[in-house]
């Protein structure tokens, strides 16, 4: 069994992810690691000073000293590995509701490890550590400053006078996570009047699920339209993400957001990384830069895997990431960042309003199917009907993550579900009929099976 999904190891608290499971994985990445000293971070869910804990147990005693930075957003606790030199250690279970926790693993360079790294440490899990002796045990200490460093980082990285004379008025909803003890700071900061909801940090997350999607930004997007902001932000738990709130209270689709962001960052012979499900969007405006689109498996780990891989291969990848809000910008870090993000978001408004950026990027249409299978005798049948609708299309294929057909104004996307037996089939396109048809097709060739 795969330890470490797409997004590292994650569960219900206490149930299927216990305190000694997080000592056993903490313990083989410090072995792993094979560091003088770790640093260990959490969200602010109620179980993380558990976790925490059983964290610094397992490093301590592989031989690591412990610095426990507190409830500090992911790219924070990334920012501080960076600077300091030293892997770490994020509880965090994102998105996902109070219940679940989970364990993030951020190498010496401020990225999360890569996946051959991940499968060294699921390696070592079943094998024993090298413990150390006793008096060689690693100690801890408390690093108050982890949270003013990263904003400090950031304010240095983003054109912060532009920002600051465009006067802008933000509304901020860190949905109780870790964000809310810095973005806040860190947009007066950047010279914004700020206005907040659920700014509070508790782990109960009481104003909203922790995960950042129209239905759960009902009073995000009321407290724009009362104040008339000119922006909402809202994060997920561990602030990694960003999605935003438009003037009028719309939400920006993530993926309206990813193409905007893109366009002002792409030039010609640049390369911008996303996953299978892509936009049309994205597709859009990497063409019209001549930049190239590589597309991964979903999840932000194969994401970074194939960052690392095209820098080594001398390619410029200026921005990287998801129509969720986890967006990249590799020349900064390679890793998501919610503020960063929605600091880059309020360059673009400084002659655009929110809704004339999400209009540019806009009037997309997306289908989803789903066909449902009985055994894996007719999923490989299915698998092998698309295989061949796939090979005999006048589009361009990619088979990274199931099929995708790309025809250069539309895309079809089918790829078995990792969690119901039903093959998913997604299609876009500017209109509605093509995507229609497209699905249409694709589902047609998976019932002929
Ligand atoms: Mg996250």
């Amino acid at each position: 069994m795969k330890v470490f999904g797409s997004s590292g190891v994650r569960g219900l608290a206490n149930d299927e992810l216990t305190p000694g499971f997080a000592l056993q994985v903490a313990t083989a990445a410090g072995d792993v690691f094979g560091a003088d000293r770790v640093a260990v971070a959490r969200d602010t869910r109620g179980t993380g000073e558990m976790f925490v804990d059983a964290v610094s147990s397992g490093l301590a005693s592989v031989g690591a000293d412990v610095d426990r930075l507190g409830i500090v957003p992911t790219p924070g606790l990334q920012a501080y590995c960076e600077r300091e030199g030293v892997p770490g250690v994020v509880v965090t279970a994102s998105h996902n509701p109070p219940a679940y926790n989970g364990i993030k693993l951020v190498g010496s360079d401020g990225t999360e490890l890569t996946r051959d790294r991940l499968d060294t440490v699921e390696e070592r899990l079943d094998s024993e550590s090298t413990r150390a002796d006793w008096h060689q045990v690693g100690t801890g200490r408390r690093v108050e400053s982890a949270r003013r460093h990263y904003r400090e980082q950031l304010l240095a990285a983003v054109d912060r006078e532009a920002i600051a004379g465009a006067d802008l008025t933000v509304a901020l909803d860190p949905g109780h996570g870790a964000g809310a003890l810095t973005s806040p700071a860190l947009f007066r900061e950047l010279g914004c009047s700020v206005l907040s909801v659920n700014a509070q940090p508790d782990g109960r997350f009481p104003g909203r699920d922790p995960e950042p999607v129209a239905e759960t930004l009902g009073d995000l997007r009321r407290l724009v339209e009362t104040t008339h902001a000119d922006l909402g932000v809202a994060h997920d738990g561990d602030a990694d993400r960003a999605i935003f709130v438009d003037e009028t209270g719309s939400v920006v689709e993530g993926d309206a957001a990813l193409a905007a962001l893109a366009a002002a960052e792409l030039d010609a012979g640049d390369v911008v990384v996303s996953a299978v499900n892509a936009s049309q969007r994205l597709v859009d405006v990497a063409d019209a830069a001549g930049a190239d689109l590589h597309l991964t498996a979903i999840g932000s780990t194969n994401l970074i895997t194939a960052i690392r891989d095209l820098q080594a291969d001398r390619y410029r990848v200026p921005i990287a990431g998801e129509g969720n809000g986890g967006i990249m910008f590799p020349d900064y870090r390679v890793s998501r960042d919610g503020a960063y993000t929605a600091a880059r978001f309020c360059e673009l408004l400084l002659d655009r309003s929110a809704s004339e950026i999400a209009a540019a990027h806009g009037g997309y249409h997306n289908v989803r199917r789903k066909v449902g299978y009985d055994d894996e005798g007719e999923r490989a049948a299915m698998l092998s009907a698309v295989g061949a609708f796939a090979s005999s299309a006048d589009a361009a294929v990619d088979t990274t993550d199931g099929y995708r057909l790309d025809y250069g104004d539309a895309w079809v996307l089918a790829r078995p579900s990792g969690t119901e037996p039903v093959v998913r089939v997604y299609a876009e396109a500017r209109e509605g009929d093509r995507a229609e048809d497209l699905a249409a097709s694709m589902v047609d060739a998976i019932q002929s099976a």
